[in-house]
């Protein structure tokens, strides 16, 4: 079977979401479709053995419903990387530029050493601010980055180039 095809198909596109002119690529067919969503949680959980990684990494929110069921499937642990003030314990944060403002994200200190490779997952690169911002939080907790793999690239928003500096030649995977 064709895998991208499949995943594809289980897209829709939400026109003016969250705002008028973007066009939103909305998972949630997908993830109510088990053969798509097993396919997709297959596919992750490969990219993490290929890649090496020792822990997966889920960006907030969809990344966290992308990333568990990878790591399972990979016989991996899951790190959570959230926004600020949502985790209880001691954190290293990360903040990054938006269009407008900035925004903060969060892992906590403890849950990555030198000793890990991570998969960093998402479920859309738009502009590669969140990616970036993520790959850097997880350098500078000390692990080193097994690679970013995520659902769907944004080709036209330019995130690839944005992320590619901070990956330092860690493989960047769109299905
Ligand atoms: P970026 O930081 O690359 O501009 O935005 C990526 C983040 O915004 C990701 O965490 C992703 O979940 C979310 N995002 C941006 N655009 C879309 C979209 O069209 N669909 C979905 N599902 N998420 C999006």
């Amino acid at each position: 079977t064709d895998i991208p095809a499949l995943l594809l198909s289980r897209i829709r596109d939400v026109a003016d979401h969250p705002e008028p002119g973007v066009m939103f690529k909305d998972i949630t067919p997908l993830l109510a479709d088990p053969a798509a969503f097993t396919a997709l949680s297959d596919a992750l959980a490969q990219i993490a053995g290929r890649t090496g990684a020792t822990k997966i990494v889920g960006l907030e929110a969809r990344g966290f419903i992308l990333g568990a069921p990878a790591a399972v499937r990979a016989g991996l642990g899951f790190i959570p990387v959230r926004k600020a003030g949502k985790l209880p314990g001691a954190t290293l944060s990360q903040a990054y530029d938006l269009e407008y403002g900035s925004a903060e994200i969060e892992v906590h200190a403890e849950d990555l050493t030198a000793a890990d490779r991570v998969l960093v997952i998402d479920d859309v690169l738009a502009t590669g601010g969140t990616a970036e911002a993520s790959v850097q939080l997880i350098r500078r907790a000390g692990a080193d980055v097994a690679g970013l793999a995520v659902l769907m690239e944004l080709g036209f928003l330019g995130g690839r180039a944005r992320v590619e500096p901070a990956l330092a030649g860690a493989p960047l995977e769109a299905l």
